[in-house]
């Protein structure tokens, strides 16, 4: 395992202590969007298999053929979705991060109904109300699970964030927090590498990691 794998792990370990939590209970996402093939296949080598992409079109290239070598494999998808990309999304990912409008909602069931596969799903939430974020504003968030229940038959399993990048980010890891438990949702999809710490403390079940774990993306 190299150093920085390590180090994650560490810290994740350390987090959980602090927080009383089970560290079972905490799922390192390891998020290989723009990432070298080589750190790739040496943390495949270490053992990792929960990987992260934001791009359908280039996690296909990635990891399509890599899903029959390592059929442990668990993909998950964590940037924003276009339906034209649904069909392509529901055949490769494992779990899907990023529903966060009524159009995707029921494009996925429809994909997920003709592949014969029920992938579970996080509702993205716009805690920061930010114009060009993506994600359902929090006083939508009861309309829009229930619509993804009851209309798109949609298995959701909990919540994600993508804090503003100038604002306190255990604020909005609380608010994720309320409005998850709120709706008996028990998963949080929430803190990337500057404060998967935090979001841990917070309740996180699903740290999503990239440059920490890997190194910085090369520009
Ligand atoms: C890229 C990305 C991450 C990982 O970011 P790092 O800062 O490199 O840890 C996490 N979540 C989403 C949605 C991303 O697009």
């Amino acid at each position: 395992m190299t150093n920085s794998n390590r180090r994650i792990l560490e810290k994740l370990s350390k987090a959980a202590n602090q927080a009383d939590r089970d560290e079972t209970n905490i799922k390192l996402i390891a998020v290989s969007k723009e990432q070298p093939e080589e750190r790739i296949e040496n943390s495949l080598a270490s053992g990792q298999r929960v990987f992260g992409e934001n791009r359908v079109q280039e996690a296909f290239q990635r990891w399509q053929l890599r899903k029959s070598v390592y059929p442990d494999l668990e993909l998950h998808l964590i940037g924003p979705l276009q339906s034209n990309k649904a069909a392509d999304a529901v055949a490769l990912f494992d779990v899907i991060h990023t529903v966060d409008r009524p159009k995707i909602a029921l494009v996925l069931s429809q994909e997920m109904a003709s592949a014969q596969r029920s992938i579970p799903c996080f509702i993205q939430v716009n805690t920061g109300e930010e114009e060009q974020k993506a994600g359902i504003l929090p006083h939508d968030l009861d309309t829009f699970l229930s619509f993804c229940r009851k209309e798109a038959a949609l298995q959701i399993v909990g919540l994600m964030c993508i804090p503003p990048i100038d604002e306190e980010p255990a604020l909005h890891f609380a608010l994720l927090k309320t409005l998850a438990d709120k709706n008996d949702l028990s998963e949080l999809s929430m803190g990337m590498s500057a404060d998967f710490e935090t979001a841990i403390l917070c309740g996180a079940t699903h740290i999503r990691v990239g440059s920490a774990f890997f190194g910085l993306r090369p520009t």
